[in-house]
This record gives C-alpha cells, structure tokens and sequence, in this order.
C-alpha cells in the first residue's frame, strides 16, 4: 500500500526544551470514490488529497495525522492543490526553524487547548505567522498542519478532540441527528445506487444539482419516489446548486416550478448564487434576497458555501443567506471554524458543518465542531471506497440518531495496517 513516490516533504526538528524529535511528513493520499462525484463544479472519481504526520520520539511517542481535501482549483473557492500545500510545508519549514532558534517566550492564548508541551504552541506560533500566510491557498494548507497538531494534542491529554475543544465528558449522546449523505450529478441508474447506499446511512440526502432544468427535475422527482417507498420516511433533503445558477430569475423560476412541490421534504437549498455575488450591484444581490425570503416563507433556508470561506466573509452575505456551510480547508482549520461559528450565531444564521471530499480522518477532525451545530454533511467516509481509506474508527452512523461520536483519542480514528508504515510509531 505505502508508495515512497507520494511523500513531498519530510523535515525534522528537534525541540530541546521538550526532550522531544518532530518529524513534518506531507504525503499524497490518492482516494478512490464509490460513486463518481459529479457537481457543477467538476467531475472525479479520483481525489488527492494532502496528509500531514507529525511525529515526536524522545519524551513523548506518539504521531498527530491532518487532512485538507483538494477538489480540483476553482478560482474564487477551491484555491489549493498539492504542490501548494508543498510549497507551504517548505515556507513554514524555514520558518519554523527561526522560531525555535530564536527562542522567544509564545503565549498560549491563540490555542483553545491549555497546559500543553512548549512546542506545540511554538507549532502553532509559526503557522500563524508564516510570511506565506498571504497566499491564497494559506486556509487549507493551514488546516493540513493544524489538524496534525489538534490530533496530537488530544493523544498528548489523553482525550477525544471533541471533548477538548466542547469541554464535555460524554460525547457519546450529542444530537447530531441530521447528519446527510450526499448523491452527486449521475445517471439515473447510479443515482439510485448511490441514494440506496446512503439511505443505510441515513434517511437524510443532500442532492446536488446544477441549471439543468430537466436534470433537476428528474433528479428530485426519483428522490421522492424511492423516499415514499419507506414506511414513516422522516428524513430531510437538502439542494446543493453549488453556484450555478448566474441569473436569480432562472434560480426564482427552478425554486417555485420544482423545489416548492417538495417543500414538506427540503431543509435547505444550498449556495444557488454565484460565488462572487457581493461584487454584483446592489439590484442583483436584492433579487436574491427575495429568493430567501420566497424561501425562507416556505420553511426552506438558504446556506453559503462557496462564498464563504473566514469570519469576515459571513457579514456581507448576511442578507441573503439563513445559514453557513463551514468546512475547514475554507477557514484554516478548527481554529477558524470556531471564529465562523461564532460570528455565524452573532449574526442569527444557522451553522452547518461540511467538509471537502476526504477520508474518515477528515470527517473526524471535522467532527471536533459538530456540538455547535445538528446538521452536517461528513460523509467522505461513505463516499470513499474502503481499500482507498487508510482510516477506520471514529465516528459511526446510526439511521435513527445520525452521527454517533467517538471517545477515542484525538481525531479518533485508527490507521489500517499496511498504511504508513514508516511514519507512525
Ligand atoms: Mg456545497
């Protein structure tokens, strides 16, 4: 399973202070997807994404594991590919080296978890101050190393990242209970498989659909035939359009033609705008602002996702948006999910917590939030196939309750055997 050709950096520290050796490894993970993801977006079957394995020896022996989940670039939203996320790892290197060398006192008030060895506030100091943190691909790179650096610290104390950062015991009975699995743009005939797969999973769907009017309509009405043939079906639908609808007037003519005759069933439809809408004039944007509202009469709420990624870019969208879509390659990792989620609830919009297309690990580290909010979409798990998933353990989906969250160290989740061998201990 281990490929030496997908490492692309391998570089090693030593923390006196802490007695302790760190060694940054970046390697590709190629995952495989069960079903062929297809959005307006783009089309794969294949995703590589970016994983960090910090690994201490000396005092403490143990390794940390992030993720940041590489759809392919898209300007605007999707900013990062591998050799970005690279060419960071070797900019934070350098960095990071002058920090420790330097030897300056580092506060821990920039991190949500107290009492820790020096070095992962030092860790934490460079990633915040790398003088890459200009780039555009900065948020998902970020996430990639802040991740290693969360798991690490809830294997370091001895707890689940989601108890660390909620301040809770028992994070067995969270109300995680709207927890979706998504069904992509396929044919009709792998669309039904991929809705029957999910549908062992949960009665909850997230559809994703694109301007195709037909296509849309199809979609949904097999949606509600398969859904009627379970008895008591409670679940909700959620209409991902992933900005491709440019003109409000053809998105308005979609949601009362189509969407309405299913409102019972949708929850939210989801960045039907395009991803650059606060740079339209003034009469556009109150055109979508309508929509919401035309929605919003209808018990339908409308989330951002593309066009949000920091705190700072919530404010601006407040009009015509219900709710935020955060997932952490957009806000830089747990760190600015929190600020997204706070500035989220100042503003009365309703959270979800999404993620990119990854392994369970990146669920799991998303998972770290989902006390924040009860609907979500951490699916990667199900969309990846097993043999291609270097992970299991975590989180586990229960058709009744949703997502069911693990006690386990850290990120909580297990490598298989035969993966990484060479870098974790
Ligand atoms: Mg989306």
């Amino acid at each position: 399973m281990e490929n030496e050709e997908t490492e692309l950096n391998k570089i090693t520290f030593d923390f006196p202070e802490d007695k302790i050796k760190l060694t940054l490894i970046h390697k590709k993970l190629e995952l495989h997807l069960r079903s062929s993801f297809n959005t307006s977006h783009s089309s794969t079957t294949i995703r590589n994404n970016s994983i960090i394995i910090i690994k201490i020896e000396g005092q403490y022996n143990l390794y940390g594991l992030g993720e940041s989940g590489l759809p392919p670039k898209k300007k605007g939203c999707y900013l990062a590919d591998i050799n970005d996320i690279k060419n960071f790892i070797n900019d934070y290197s350098i960095h990071l080296k002058n920090v420790i060398e330097k030897k300056e006192e580092i506060s821990e008030d920039n991190f949500p978890i107290k009492n820790l060895p020096k070095f992962i506030y030092i860790l934490i100091h460079a990633l915040d101050t790398c003088p890459s943190n200009k780039e555009l691909y900065y948020n998902c790179a970020k996430n990639c190393i802040e991740g290693a650096i969360f798991d690490l610290c809830g294997k370091i104390k001895k707890k689940s990242l989601v108890s660390l950062i909620n301040n809770i015991d028992d994070t067995n009975n969270l109300p995680n209970e709207y927890a979706f699995y998504t069904v992509t743009i396929v044919e009709e005939e792998e669309f039904i498989k991929a809705l029957y797969f999910g549908l062992k999973y949960t009665q909850y769907i997230k559809v994703k659909l694109n301007k195709n009017y037909n296509h849309s309509k199809r979609a949904l009405e097999i949606l509600n035939n398969e859904c009627n043939k379970i008895p008591n079906y409670k679940g909700k639908w959620s209409i991902d359009l992933n900005s491709d609808y440019s003109n409000p007037e053809e998105a308005l003519k979609f949601i009362i033609e189509i969407v309405l005759q299913y409102k019972e069933k949708i929850y939210m439809i989801e960045q039907p705008f395009p991803i650059n809408i606060i740079e339209q004039n003034e009469e556009e944007i109150k055109k979508w602002e309508k929509i919401k509202e035309k929605c919003e009469e209808n018990n339908i709420l409308i989330f951002a996702d593309e066009s949000i990624s920091t705190e700072e870019s919530i404010n601006p969208l407040k009009k015509i948006i219900s709710g935020i879509n955060i997932k952490l390659e957009k806000c830089g990792g747990i760190r600015g999910a929190l600020k997204c989620i706070k500035k989220g609830k100042e503003l009365n919009l309703k959270i979800w917590i999404g993620s990119m297309v990854g392994s369970t690990l990146l669920m799991n580290l998303a998972s770290s939030i989902i006390p924040f909010s009860i609907y979500s979409d951490l699916d990667g798990g199900l969309l990846v196939d097993d043999v291609s998933n270097p992970f299991s353990g975590g989180f586990f989906w229960d058709v009744n309750k949703g997502i069911i969250l693990s006690n386990d160290y850290g990120a909580g989740v297990n490598v298989k055997e035969g993966f990484f061998k060479d870098y974790i201990i």
